[in-house]
């Protein structure tokens, strides 16, 4: 119930001026946001890349409704991109649907991906679409399928485990005529229905189990996105059992997140990513960082009350 709470207030925009206006919790989102520039996103990559892993850069911002937003912020994109190919960085793009106008411009959308994938195909690196809110999920994988049709075979796309519909999803995505798309495997971060989706832990766990050993078996450089111990072992077990080499799919998580699960990770000799997130539009992403884990938002309130 507080998740879903906190997953609404992640879409009020009373409470978004509220929260970003407030010096302090500009300072506890810090913690999860790599900053607001790309200097500062790129100054965490390579830090990251120093200890070891590779990146993932999301420029924040969602569910945009004006097409020079959407095209102003794939630029932003495009300007990421040339930098890591300048720098040499071992770091691809995450870019969600509706900040390139998917919600009232489906052909918007697909060329500003379009132009993305390009781009990130000339500095050899992979552009992951975010999966959204259920609304969206039909078209991502659309997008997806329509991206490599047009000959991007750099592109993939964000699998949530917590909607019924992903096993066919994995499969479908797997099973594309110019080979499998790469998947970021994760267990979804919005409040989705009953009818849809599983609200027990245990069933996405469950789920996530068996879509990981899936694309283990027939998927293409399988990313899973998980900081979850009981997950992180079993996809460990099953590339053992299945011969899959460490170097044939990655972990990713989260920028800020278990650290030293980070560092277990890298010191066993898995690949692990970090999604660095940066931008100014930092709001309803950490808001859905805070409902994932009730005791950050207690550190949260507690903070707030404290100043
Ligand atoms: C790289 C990456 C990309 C993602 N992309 C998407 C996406 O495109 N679409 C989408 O819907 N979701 C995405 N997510 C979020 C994902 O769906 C989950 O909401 C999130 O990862 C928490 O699930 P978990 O697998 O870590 O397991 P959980 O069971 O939630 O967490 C396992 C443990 O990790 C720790 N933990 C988890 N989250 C946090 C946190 N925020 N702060 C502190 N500790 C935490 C806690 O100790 C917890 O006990 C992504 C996650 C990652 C790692």
């Amino acid at each position: 119930m507080l998740r879903g709470l906190l997953i609404r207030a992640s879409e009020s925009a009373r409470l978004e001026h509220l929260v970003t206006t407030r010096k302090v919790s500009r300072g506890i989102a810090l913690r999860y946001v790599a900053g607001e520039t790309l200097e500062q996103g790129l100054d965490a990559t390579r830090e990251l890349v120093r200890a070891g892993r590779t990146v993932t850069l999301d420029y924040l911002g969602e569910s945009v409704s004006a097409e020079d937003d959407a095209r102003a912020a794939a630029k932003k994109v495009l300007e990421a991109l040339d930098r890591i190919g300048e720098e040499g960085l071992p770091a691809g793009v995450s870019v969600k649907p509706t900040q390139m106008g998917m919600a009232f411009a489906t052909d918007l959308c697909a060329e500003l991906l379009g132009e993305i994938a390009d781009t990130a195909g000339r500095v050899d690196t992979h552009l992951t679409l975010d999966m959204e809110g259920s609304d969206v999920t039909e078209a991502t994988v659309g997008l997806v399928e329509r991206l490599q049709s047009a000959g991007h075979r750099n592109v993939g796309c964000a699998v949530q485990t917590y909607l019924h519909r992903t096993s066919a999803d994995v499969e479908r995505l797997s099973r594309l005529p110019g080979g499998a798309a790469s998947l970021r495997l994760c267990k979804g971060a919005y409040a989705e229905p009953e009818a849809i989706a599983y609200q027990k832990r245990a069933e996405v766990d469950a789920a996530y189990a068996r879509c990981a050993d899936y694309l283990l078996e027939h998927g293409s450089y399988p990313r899973f996105a998980t900081h979850d111990d009981a997950l992180i072992d079993h996809v460990r077990n099953s590339a053992a059992r299945l011969g899959v080499d460490r170097d044939a799919f990655e972990f990713q998580m989260l920028y800020g997140v278990r650290p030293s699960l980070q560092q277990t990770l890298v010191r066993d000799g898995y690949r692990l990513r970090i999604y660095v997130p940066f931008g100014d539009q930092w709001y309803p992403y950490f808001m859905r960082r805070l409902a994932e884990r009730p005791a950050n938002l207690l550190f949260f309130l507690r903070s707030l009350r404290d100043t």
